[in-house]
C-alpha cells in the first residue's frame, strides 16, 4: 500500500491535508493561450509550498502533464527542497486534445494502444522523463508520476481524449496507478466515469476534476453514483460563483452520503492566482493557503461536520491516491 510522491514512496496515512489538483510550475504548451498561464519560478513555488504547509497543508498533487506545461527538473527542484516536510504528486499523461497539435501527436501517429500505454507505464514504474516525451530523446531521472491525466472537451470526448482516457484505464491496470481528469466545466463526467470503467479503470482509484464549474448538485450525486470519486477545485473564483454555493452544495452531498467521494483543491492554475507568485510582482492575492483559511471555515459555517471535511481534505485523497494492488 503506497502514494507515489516526486521525493518517494509513503504509506497512504503519512499524506496528510491534501490539495488534489494544483499547479505550481508550469511552463510550455499553454501560455500562448494566456501568459497568465505561465508559472516558470522555482522560488515563487517554493514559496507558495510554504505557504500550504503554514496553513496546515501537507500535500499536493501537480496536474501539469506531457507536452501541456510540466517541467521535470524545475518541480523536482521544489520538491527537493521540502522533501521529508511536503508531499508533491506529480502526473505524466494529457490535457483535452485542444491543447496539442493532435494530428501529428505521437498518441495519434503511435497506433498501437500497447507502445502508448509502455510509455506511460515507464513514468510511473521506472522514471519521469526530463522532457515529458516532447522530444526523440527520452531521459528519466529516479522520481515518478504518482498519477494519470487525461481531459476531455467541454461538451464532447474527441477522438485524443477517447485515446488517452484508454491509455489511462490500461496504464492503471497495468501500474495500480491512480487517474485524474480533466473534464471541461465539467461536461462529460458522467460519459467519462462510464467509458473508463468500460475500458477496465477502477472508479475508486478515479477523480474527475472541475465537476464543480458546473454547480449542479444534482449532476454531482449522478456523477458519483458511478462510483467515481469527484474534486471541487478553486473556491475564491468569484468570477464563476460565490464560494457560498459550492460549500451549499458540497454540504447537501454530504447529507446524501457522498462524503467519502470528495475531494477539495484550488486548482491555482495561474500566476495571479498564487501568493508566491504576485509578490515577484508586488500585488497581494490570497493564493492556494485560502482553501484552509477560508473556504473550510466556511464549510463549517454551513454545516459540514468536521469528519466529512477530514475525509475530504485527507482520507478520500489518501484512499484514491493509493495504487492499487
Ligand atoms: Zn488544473
Amino acid at each position: 500500500m503506497f502514494i507515489r510522491t516526486l521525493t518517494g514512496d509513503i504509506a497512504p496515512e503519512e499524506l496528510g491535508v491534501c490539495d488534489s489538483h494544483e499547479h505550481l510550475i508550469r511552463s510550455g504548451g499553454e501560455e500562448t493561450r494566456d501568459p497568465d498561464f505561465v508559472m516558470d519560478s522555482v522560488e515563487a513555488a517554493k514559496k507558495e509550498v510554504g505557504y500550504w504547509l503554514a496553513a496546515g497543508g501537507r500535500a499536493m498533487v501537480l496536474m501539469d502533464s506531457l507536452g501541456c506545461g510540466r517541467n521535470v527538473p524545475k518541480i523536482l527542484e521544489v520538491a527537493e527542497a521540502y522533501r521529508g516536510k511536503a508531499n508533491l504528486i506529480l502526473t505524466t499523461g494529457f490535457h483535452k486534445a485542444d491543447f496539442y497539435d493532435v494530428p501529428v501527436h505521437w498518441m495519434t501517429t503511435v497506433r498501437e494502444i500497447d507502445t502508448c500505454v509502455d510509455l506511460l507505464a515507464a513514468e510511473v514504474e521506472e522514471g519521469l522523463d526530463i522532457h515529458s516525451y516532447n522530444g526523440p530523446v527520452v531521459q528519466r531521472v529516479e522520481a515518478r508520476a504518482g498519477i494519470i491525466k487525461a481531459g476531455t472537451s467541454y461538451g464532447a470526448i474527441q477522438a485524443f481524449e477517447y485515446k488517452t482516457l484508454r491509455a489511462a484505464a490500461l496504464t492503471q491496470q497495468r501500474t495500480g496507478c491512480p487517474i485524474s481528469v480533466h473534464t471541461q466545466l465539467g461536461t462529460m463526467a458522467y460519459e467519462t466515469a462510464n467509458l473508463l470503467r468500460e475500458y477496465g479503470a477502477d472508479l475508486s482509484h478515479v477523480m474527475l476534476c472541475h465537476v464543480h464549474k458546473n454547480p449542479d448538485k444534482y449532476y454531482h450525486k449522478k456523477i458519483m453514483e458511478t462510483g467515481v470519486n469527484i474534486c471541487y477545485d478553486g473556491p475564491d473564483r468569484a468570477k464563476y460563483f460565490p464560494d457560498a454555493l459550492y460549500a451549499e452544495n458540497l454540504k447537501w452531498l454530504v447529507d446524501q452520503g457522498f462524503q467519502k467521494q470528495i475531494l477539495l483543491s484550488m486548482d491555482a492554475g495561474r500566476a495571479s492566482y498564487q501568493r508566491g507568485y504576485m509578490e515577484e510582482k508586488d500585488r497581494t492575492v490570497l493564493g492556494v493557503s485560502y482553501l484552509l483559511e477560508r473556504f473550510v471555515p466556511l464549510l463549517r459555517e454551513v454545516g459540514v461536520p468536521d469528519d466529512a471535511i477530514n475525509d475530504m481534505l485527507v482520507s478520500n485523497p489518501a484512499r484514491v491516491l493509493t495504487f492499487r494492488q
